[in-house]
């Protein structure tokens, strides 16, 4: 008796949290129901590229005002002239005042015009989601390095789909759509996945993120917060980066594996 009055009971429960699961967007809505919330208004840019009214912007061209020093938290220390900031070789790595968690990233980026060095000492920097997951930056044109390491790998972890990088001294373009981690204690509960886009093409497809970037050794995840600061490799390189701005993801749905994800 006692038994299947604990079964009832967990049944109760479960079906609780599948239905607050599924409310957020598998409600039942007849197809075309006029009662569904429509969308939110959101301003597009003019061009492609431009923020639209719902971003913050990140940078502006103009200084620093959103970034700090990724070690310590002092004042950046990387250069800011002529619409863009740059690495300073042995300056650190910069991040964001503030953390971000589930995201959708715009940032603009030009490695160094005049040509120096090989493979990964070539133009290397590299845009960190949560100051732990690396997206990597490389001049990656005419520049042989090992694949995982290229422009626009998931570093140590996955090759961008394609090479659809421009010359040296271009500006290019990343567009980020990244979902963080779920962790339970120590558990992780979901891996975070991250999908890029490379002046407009498709390079990275909803890769499942196997953990905080590492060199040379597999990638593990150590759970951290659910928001974090953003943060761009000093790799020594002056790579240049403009025009950054990023809108904050909704969560989605029931975050732990339902069919609302
Ligand atoms: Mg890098």
């Amino acid at each position: 008796m006692e038994a299947r009055l604990l079964a009832l009971g967990l049944c109760v429960v479960l079906s609780a949290a599948l239905s607050e699961c599924y409310s957020a967007e598998q409600q039942d809505w007849k197809i075309h129901d006029m009662n569904r919330p429509r969308p939110e208004v959101v301003s597009p840019g003019e061009k492609p590229g431009e923020a639209p009214s719902d971003a913050i912007i990140l940078f502006d061209g103009k200084d620093l005002s959103e970034w700090v020093s990724a070690k310590g938290g002092g004042a950046a220390k990387w250069k800011v002239e002529n619409g863009y900031m740059e690495a300073v070789k042995k300056s650190g790595s910069v991040r964001t005042r503030r953390g971000f968690g589930d995201c959708q990233l715009h940032i603009e980026w030009a490695t160094p015009s005049e040509v120096k060095g090989t493979g990964q000492g070539r133009g290397n920097s590299g845009v960190y989601l949560m100051g732990k997951y690396e997206v990597q930056v490389l001049d990656s044109y005419d520049n042989i390095t090992y694949a995982d390491g290229q422009a626009g790998a998931i570093y140590g972890q996955s090759p961008p789909m394609v090479n659809a990088c421009r010359g040296p001294g271009q500006w290019q373009s990343y567009d980020i759509i990244f979902r963080r981690p779920i962790f339970d204690g120590d558990k992780v509960v979901k891996p975070a996945t991250v999908t890029v886009l490379q002046n407009g093409v498709l390079i990275q497809d909803h890769w499942v993120i196997e953990g905080t970037t590492a060199h040379k050794k597999k990638a593990k995840y150590e759970p951290h917060a659910d928001k974090l600061p953003i943060s761009l490799q000093d790799h020594g390189n002056p790579v240049r980066y403009r025009n950054i701005w990023i809108r904050e993801l909704p969560e989605k749905g029931c975050r732990q594996g339902s069919k609302g994800d």
